[in-house]
């Protein structure tokens, strides 16, 4: 059973470091060359990173708060929360993702200067899966990685994201319930030139079952949807 969903991780990295790269850069970026769908998959994403700031301002200043992005892509996350002074361990198993990250953290936070403002740090990037990462942090983030592996799978990084924070632990997945499992299986059907890798839906009993096991306990849940994007959002914290 160990090997159902077995070298998700390998595709899932080259994916992410080529065509992967491409079509995500764009989607999560400022120009126009993208089309409807992948415009409205940016719009989604973007209220999902604008719902984690506000969850995270909620508790009090994020200054100094030390933060892990896990899989953090081109630092959609990381960057607004070095502008509130948090202090971010950004990493993403996507060498290409790491780097566009780090480009982009240094265009939006120096704005061409050669220094930070006083209280800002620059995000801490690293490559690495999120598998391997050790440390301990007051807040560790997920968004949107999940999608990319089975249940099985989550389980083990759900556990493992828990056991490096102290505090909270947020994640956002792809949400399994009946309307969208035919949405999903509707897509699969019709395959555009621009198809991703195998996305997962999870079932947030599921990922309630995980966080459970570890001692944890789900503190806030939104859902986040458009057109075609959409995520279970959910802050945990220590049962
Ligand atoms: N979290 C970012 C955001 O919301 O803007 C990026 C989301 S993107 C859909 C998924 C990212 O997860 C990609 O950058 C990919 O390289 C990364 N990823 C996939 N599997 C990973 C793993 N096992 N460990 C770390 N990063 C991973």
């Amino acid at each position: 059973a160990e090997e159902v969903g077995g070298g998700d991780k390998e595709v899932v990295k080259e994916y992410f470091n080529n065509d992967g790269f491409q079509r995500w850069r764009r989607i999560y970026g400022e120009t126009d060359d993208v089309n409807k769908v992948q415009l409205d998959i940016r719009i989604g994403h973007s209220k999902t990173v604008e719902n984690v700031m506000k969850m995270l301002a909620d508790e009090g200043s994020l200054t100094g708060v030390t933060v892990c992005d896990a899989g953090c892509g081109t630092g959609s996350l990381s960057i607004p929360l070095a502008k509130e002074g948090a202090l971010v361990t950004a990493s993403d198993i996507s060498a290409a993702m790491v780097a566009e990250a780090e480009k982009k953290a240094r265009e939006e936070l120096l704005k061409g200067k050669d220094e930070l403002s006083p209280g800002l740090v620059m995000p801490k990037f690293e490559v690495s899966d999120l598998e391997s990462l050790s440390g301990k942090y007051n807040t560790v983030v997920c968004l949107d990685v999940l999608i990319h592996y089975p249940q099985s799978k989550a389980d083990a990084m759900i556990s493992h994201l828990a056991s490096l924070a102290e505090n909270r632990l947020i994640l956002s997945f792809a949400p399994k319930t009946f309307y969208y499992s035919v949405l999903k299986r509707i897509g699969e059907l019709f395959p555009g030139p621009s198809k991703a890798t195998r996305a997962y839906l999870h079932a947030e009993a599921d990922v309630e079952r995980a966080l459970q096991k570890v001692g944890w306990r789900i503190r806030k849940r939104g859902l986040i949807t458009t057109q075609f994007y959409f995520a279970n959002l959910i802050e945990a914290v220590r049962a």
